[in-house]
């Protein structure tokens, strides 16, 4: 048996991180059995699935990583399959018409509630005769078709997270809704529950793995997969992903979607690797793999139950381990776009060598893309603030005199390398009588305008090949 599994997003929103972790289990599974990875839209819900969601849920699975090997495909191209299927039902009698009104459905569930009851359908329209349903034809309501459920039924099946999982028929809300309502003798559009198995039927689906939230549909869908002769293919149900307080992560915890993400600095193989480890682990317990790898690795034995929480932190250390180890032509392509985001000008070929010298120089201290923009900022403008303690510094007995040394030895010997400047440091500050310290600790704040900051003399190098750093130390005179 080749496996064949299926992530199908519903396009009503951006790609969001539960669906994304939920395809991440789906590709690691498919690629470990060597079987097929399907991409299915179910944009049957005309009015809230948009094609600009389609476009950012298969630009986000292709970022990811995650190719599939067949699709997408739409539902809403496939609506006659859903139409004949159930027909179908209704010829076997295994589906129905039920025409009750809005109010009806309304009185019903009140009266329930006034019981005690839990809402569910009554199934009183299950076995209108002939003229029952003339009469409500004539009155011109709309039906919806309903397909029968056999209240005394108990559903199992062997889940490959949970184990057995059983469900009672009659907690399945009564006769359940496949079509809505059209006017009668025709169809309506088509719902979830039977639109999913009828393609994971034609699309011989033999895995379903989705998240935890729809095991209740997984039970009323091996009704429908037995009404329709068909083989019942095997379950997996992910854990939810939760957030530090332990509720369902949701967009009050700031992020829901993969572009959101990607907006927040974050690179793909290590948003990847990070999703694996959302209720999975490695039978080894290393945590840094390329999906590639975990799928090498994957089973379901090492799936968890139990939600996931999302963690930011090791998120955060993931991606700086990918940052770090990058090359800089490769972290300049990522990095490029924040810069002309945040408008600095830049021209990633005439540039490019300068570049590159930037990325090798902040490489190995960002977390986050977006780190590359405050990390850089002082390379790209012209004049700074001082921040207060820079200012102080400034100030200090020696340091005007320092200062004033490092502009005449620029101008004086107009120094480009590194050692160059090195050469001009170590000569004024014996030419002053200074400690060095004081020098370069003076020559930070004048030149960064801080104290703090990335390697003082890489640094100038990579400014100086900017022109920056003359005004600096003038400017930084004229505070003195
Ligand atoms: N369209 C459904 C969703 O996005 C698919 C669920 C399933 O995998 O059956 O939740």
């Amino acid at each position: 048996m080749t496996v064949r599994v299926r992530i199908a997003p519903s396009p009503t929103g951006n790609l969001h991180i539960g669906t994304a972790r939920t395809a991440v289990f789906n590709w690691l599974f498919a690629r470990h059995e060597g079987g097929q990875f399907i991409l299915r839209v179910e944009d049957t819900d005309e009015e809230r699935s948009k094609p600009e969601f389609t476009e950012n849920i298969l630009a986000g699975l292709r970022w990811l990583g995650m190719e599939w090997d067949e699709g997408p495909f739409f539902q809403s191209q496939r609506l006659d399959l859903y139409g004949q299927t159930i027909q179908t039902l209704l010829d076997k009698g295994l589906a129905y018409r039920a025409y009750d009104t809005p109010e009806e459905l309304d009185a019903m569930r009140e009266a329930q509630k006034a019981k005690g009851q839990a809402p569910r359908y009554d199934n009183r329209h299950r076995d209108l005769t002939p003229e029952q349903q003339a009469a409500f034809e004539a009155e011109g309501r709309p039906a919806v078709i309903r397909f029968k459920i056999d209240d005394s039924r108990t559903i199992t099946w062997n889940d490959l997270v949970r184990g057995p999982v059983t469900w009672q028929a009659s907690d399945l809300g009564g006769d359940m809704v496949v079509a809505r309502a059209a006017s009668a003798a025709t169809i309506g559009q088509p719902l979830y529950n039977l639109a999913v198995v009828v393609d994971d039927i034609d699309m011989a689906i033999t895995h379903v793995i989705r998240g935890e939230d729809h095991i209740a549909n997984t039970a009323k869908q091996i009704l429908l997969y037995e009404a329709l002769g068909a083989a019942v293919p095997a379950f997996a149900h992910t854990p939810l992903i939760l957030n530090q307080t332990g509720q369902k992560l949701s967009k009050r915890d700031g992020v829901t979607s993969i572009s959101d993400f990607q907006k927040m600095g974050f690179v793909a193989p290590a948003l990847a690797n990070y999703m694996t480890l959302l209720g999975w682990s490695a039978p080894d317990a290393n945590e840094r793999f390329t999906l590639a790898d975990a799928a090498k690795l994957f089973s379901f034995d090492r799936v968890n139950k139990a939600g996931a929480k999302f963690d930011w932190d090791k998120l955060d250390w993931l991606n700086s381990q990918y940052l770090h180890d990058m090359q800089p032509a490769a972290l300049l392509e990522l990095v490029l776009p924040y810069f002309q985001e945040a408008g600095y000008t830049v021209d990633g070929s005439t540039d490019r060598d300068w570049l590159l010298l930037l990325m090798a120089l902040i490489g190995p201290s960002l977390t986050r893309l977006t780190d590359a923009v405050d990390q850089s900022r002082f390379f790209f403008t012209e004049t700074l603030p001082f921040a207060d303690d820079a200012k102080t510094q400034l100030q200090l007995e020696g340091v005007a005199a320092v200062i004033q040394g490092i502009l005449d030895g620029l101008t004086s010997q107009n120094p480009a390398s590194l050692d160059d400047l090195k050469t001009l440091v170590n000569d004024v500050t014996k030419a002053q009588g200074v400690k060095k310290g004081l020098v370069m600790k003076s020559l930070r704040a004048a030149l960064m305008g801080a104290l703090q900051g990335p390697d003082l003399m890489e640094s100038w190098a990579i400014l100086r090949q900017r022109g920056f750093d003359v005004a600096r130390l003038k400017e930084a005179l004229a505070l003195v």
